[in-house]
């Protein structure tokens, strides 16, 4: 009985949905839902009778509360490209899949700070950052299919976490819906912001569980001017740290080599010399030298 009122209740809600925003908002087309009901990797398999996906912030709170009334769970997704499960609704059908695709907008682009909705594929940020000299450090193997909102929510580190921190250390502020329907709006970005709890570092991480992100203020820095990669082999600590010293006093080349600290840089390189100790020859030495 209880799962029959539950059902019904599911219908409900997704009629509701299209009446209110129309037929886009609320996907029920089995072809259409069934790529969504599996992770990439296909260890979790859930089920949902529809996909709700709105086109603005107001829209999300609309179906929030409209949820929260017929008491249907949401579970919140944007590329469906994460490693634990998360975006993957109950295999019981209790839930509804919130997809924040539509919302993919890049509302504003300025120097040091970009304001991108929720839904924005990843690695087309860092294709408008580059329009404009600059670029969002944070880059990973799923940039061309994960989304801004499934970063934040995951706490993403990627490929230059070392330097510049995870998703958390580059979000400036979020606009979010709260389990209520209401809207935090967190977006101004301000740099010193110290009124009381700061929510915004609260959401990042938290995977939906405290309500779905639908814009965040992110930091860009300076596009990389240009590049240089050395693979070094140094056959002492004295002689990594002489290097990596060198390294940080010449400010030209020390803004990506400092990218990893000493000790991690120590550990990665013993690391590699013991995997590649057959081509050691052909690494540079220059511990000795005093330039590094
Ligand atoms: C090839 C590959 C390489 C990767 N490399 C790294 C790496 O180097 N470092 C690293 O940290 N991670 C890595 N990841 C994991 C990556 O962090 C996640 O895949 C990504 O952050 C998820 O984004 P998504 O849009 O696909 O979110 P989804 O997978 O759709 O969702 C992930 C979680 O976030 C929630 N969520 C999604 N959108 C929202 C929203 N708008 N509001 C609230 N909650 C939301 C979902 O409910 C779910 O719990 C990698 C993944 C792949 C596939």
């Amino acid at each position: 009985m209880a799962k029959v009122l539950q059902q019904d209740g599911i219908h409900l809600l997704i009629e509701e949905v299209r009446s209110r925003f129309g037929p886009k908002a609320a996907i029920t087309d089995r072809a259409d839902v069934e790529p969504w009901l599996t992770d990439w990797r296909g260890k979790y398999h859930g089920d949902s009778a529809a996909i709700l996906s709105p086109a603005s912030t107001e829209e999300v709170a609309g179906i929030v509360k409209l949820a929260a009334e017929r008491r249907v769970p949401l579970i919140p997704q944007g590329g469906n490209t994460g490693m634990v499960g998360g975006a993957t609704p109950p295999s019981d059908g209790s839930a509804l899949i919130l997809s924040l695709r539509r919302m993919n907008r890049i509302r504003s682009i300025d120097t040091g700070l970009a304001v991108a909705e929720a839904g924005l594929i990843l690695s087309s940020l860092h294709e408008r950052a580059s329009e404009t000299g600059q670029r969002f450090p944070l880059t990973l193997g799923a940039r061309g299919s994960c989304t801004i909102g499934g970063l934040v929510a995951t706490n993403a580190g990627g490929t230059q976490v070392l330097k510049f921190g995870t998703m958390r250390s580059l979000v400036l502020g979020l606009e979010a819906v709260l389990p209520d329907g209401s809207i935090h709006d967190g977006l101004s970005g301000l740099k010193k912001d110290n009124r009381g709890y700061n929510l915004d570092q609260l959401l990042a991480g938290s995977e939906g569980t405290l309500g779905i992100v639908t814009a965040a203020a992110l930091r860009l820095v300076p596009a990389i001017g240009s590049r240089a990669v050395a693979w070094v082999g140094l056959s002492n600590a004295q002689g990594r740290w002489s290097f990596f010293s060198s390294c940080n006093r010449r400010r030209t080349a020390s803004r990506d080599s400092r990218s990893c600290p000493p000790t991690a840089w120590n550990s990665c390189l013993s690391t590699c010399l013991a995997r590649a100790a057959p081509s050691r020859a052909a690494f540079v030495e220059c511990a000795d030298r005093g330039d590094g």
